[in-house]
């Protein structure tokens, strides 16, 4: 049965990343409100945000500091337009994310979201080039299973199928280099000694395409999109290194792993390098609004910077870029971070975490692996521990445990057979205790069920 607001949702709303059909027999669930890491709907029933709805939130619904911030400049100044006109928190983010991010990334160029951050750095290297005389710079190479956004551009340097196989035809040329897949890794490494032999599927098309490529994008540490996929530092070192030696710009996409959830500020910062381009967007809001930057270095900025009549300049604009609510914000997610501690007791929580989602998972024969990165944790769910024979996807089985999940209060969204935690960094050791338990009882749940079914067939 619907609700009156599930229905009206129903008549008029159209979902991201959904079948509308789905909706029918689950409809979407109404969220009244929010407060820390607990949502509310509209029966007053609570779940623990365990995503961050869709990794943008940082410390929590209705945040008191970051609320009063917004609202303070909302009575101040809400908007204005971005050329030829600037304001104080647009200013002051800059400075601030200049100063706090790897090595020479001085320059701040704002956008309204991910998706056009990465239209951003692939035009701006694109531009670059053609301005520096290297005129057959022209293409980008990207990692198998990589995700970057959704728009044409950001679709076309991404590489999972689900969400670009149909656009195919619409796409750039993007060259294609085998990713690190450390769970499956085919050179049997171990994580902790790596040296990350895989970097030579790198190499080789950086070697045979370096004088027609423009830049390599890559997202630092974690495949996020791909489920969560995790790979060392050891990997990054060697791209930069290759990226310096080929004459080809590096892209790190740390929209989804910028702002502490690796363990440090940014992801980039464990491999010590410091990219051509850095975009960021998601947390830097704590996920209040959207907003998004790319950083890049004194150097690119240079090769479009002349007189007027040489048309050097950047032509990119959205009617909202450096929004100042969404800059004061973010000024206040920065302010939390310096004046709280995050990132150090983020330190001792995703310990905690680990650890127990060690203990209650590792056993599980549904689970291959559970594998964790900062304040990002995975299960890998497996037909086969031993041989690591993924389930079928049309057997949606992460979505059916989401269900069950969602029955008890849990919002534990899956990537195809990954489900993960992502907590926002105001979640207790309590209630880690509650969501890796909760999760468990899903998993758990879900096992049951399909083992008594196929009891049932063999008693038949
Ligand atoms: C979410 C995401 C994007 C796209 O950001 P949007 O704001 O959703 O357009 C790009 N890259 C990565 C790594 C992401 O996780």
């Amino acid at each position: 049965m619907k609700t009156d607001m599930q229905q009206r949702d129903f008549n008029h709303v159209w979902h991201p990343c959904s079948q509308m059909k789905d909706y029918e027999e689950f409809p979407p669930i109404v969220i009244k409100k929010g407060k820390g890491i607990y949502l509310y709907d509209e029966n007053g029933k609570s779940y623990i945000d365990a995503v961050s709805s869709w990794w943008v939130n940082l410390f929590g619904h209705a945040n008191d500091r970051i609320s009063t911030a917004l609202s303070r400049q909302s009575t101040m100044l809400e908007h204005v337009i971005f050329a030829n006109f600037t304001h104080e928190p647009a200013v002051l983010l800059a400075e601030k994310l200049a100063s706090i991010t790897p090595g020479n990334l001085n320059k701040v160029f704002f956008a309204d979201n991910g998706s056009a951050a990465i239209e951003v750095a692939l035009k701006m290297s694109f531009q670059y080039h053609q301005q520096t005389g290297k005129t057959s710079k022209k293409r980008f190479l990207a990692l198998t299973d990589a995700y970057h956004g959704e728009t044409i551009g950001a679709l076309s340097v991404g590489g999972v199928s689900l969400y670009n196989e149909v656009f195919q035809p619409l796409l750039l040329d993007t060259i294609r280099a085998q990713g690190p897949d450390c769970y499956r890794c085919p050179f049997s490494e171990k994580q902790e000694s790596c040296s990350a032999p895989c970097i030579a599927f790198m190499e080789e098309q950086l070697a045979r395409h370096h004088e027609e490529l423009s830049a390599v994008i890559i997202e630092p540490l974690i495949q996020a999109a791909a489920g969560m996929k995790m790979y060392p530092p050891a990997y990054l070192k060697k791209l930069r290194e290759l990226c310096k030696a080929y004459d080809v710009h590096l892209i790190a996409d740390e929209i989804a792993v910028g702002f502490g959830r690796t363990g440090t500020m940014f992801a980039c910062e464990q491999a010590g390098i410091t990219p051509d381009f850095m975009c960021l967007s998601k947390g830097l809001t704590g996920g209040y609004l959207p907003l998004s930057v790319v950083l890049t270095n004194d150097r690119v900025y240079q090769a479009f910077y002349d007189d007027y009549g040489t048309g050097k300049a950047f032509l990119h604009s959205h009617s909202y870029t450096g929004n100042p609510l969404a800059c004061r914000v973010a000024l206040e997610v920065l302010n939390i971070f310096e004046e709280e501690n995050v990132l150090e007791s983020n330190l001792e929580k995703s310990a905690y975490m680990k650890t127990l989602a060690e203990q209650v998972f590792s056993q599980h024969p549904l689970v291959g692996e559970y594998r964790q990165t900062g304040m990002v944790g995975a299960l890998e769910l497996v037909m086969d521990k031993a041989t690591k024979e993924p389930f079928p996807s049309e057997d949606r089985i992460g979505y059916k445990i989401y269900k069950i999940a969602l029955e008890k209060g849990l919002l534990l969204r899956p990537l195809g057979n990954v489900l993960y935690f992502m907590p926002p960094y105001v979640i207790t050791k309590k209630e880690i205790e509650k969501m890796i338990h909760t999760a468990y009882e899903s998993v758990q749940s879900f096992f049951q069920e399909t083992h008594d079914k196929k009891e049932v067939l063999i008693h038949e």
